[in-house]
């Protein structure tokens, strides 16, 4: 949530900064994404589906789900899962993050656009 507005907020700066006659041109952002690439979050996968293929059994129900923490040498289901969002809270070694990239890029030691890319969330120019 938090990212969406920092990016809403950029897009604002750079279409202020262009106020020129080639306005409309300089307005359209949809293609100068589409050619851009980056990351593209609803390309993430499905936030169960890649908890299970990282090998971490989710159990219990409702929002939250459990799972043996990656993060420590967990003994019993530690780490709290938000299946909606995909973000996680290991209650024993403080192991947190937002999203499944975050989940990822902490597991792997990867940067973000690595991450991305791993995960098929990186459009390619
Ligand atoms: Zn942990």
């Amino acid at each position: 949530m938090q990212r969406q507005t920092t990016k809403q907020k950029e897009s604002g700066a750079v279409a202020s900064k262009q106020r020129t006659p080639t306005n409309h041109a300089a307005h359209s952002t949809k293609n100068r994404w589409k050619y851009k690439g980056g990351f593209d979050r609803a390309r993430l996968p499905n936030v169960s589906n890649y908890y299970e293929t990282q090998g971490l059994a989710l159990k219990g129900k409702g929002a939250w789900r459990d799972a043996a923490c990656p993060f420590h040498t967990d003994t019993k289901p530690s780490l709290r899962v938000r299946l909606e969002t995909g973000a996680f809270k290991c209650m024993v070694c403080g192991a947190h993050g937002g999203d499944v990239l975050a989940f990822h890029q902490q597991r792997y030691g990867l940067s973000f656009k690595q991450a991305a890319q791993q995960l098929g969330a990186w459009r390619v120019a």
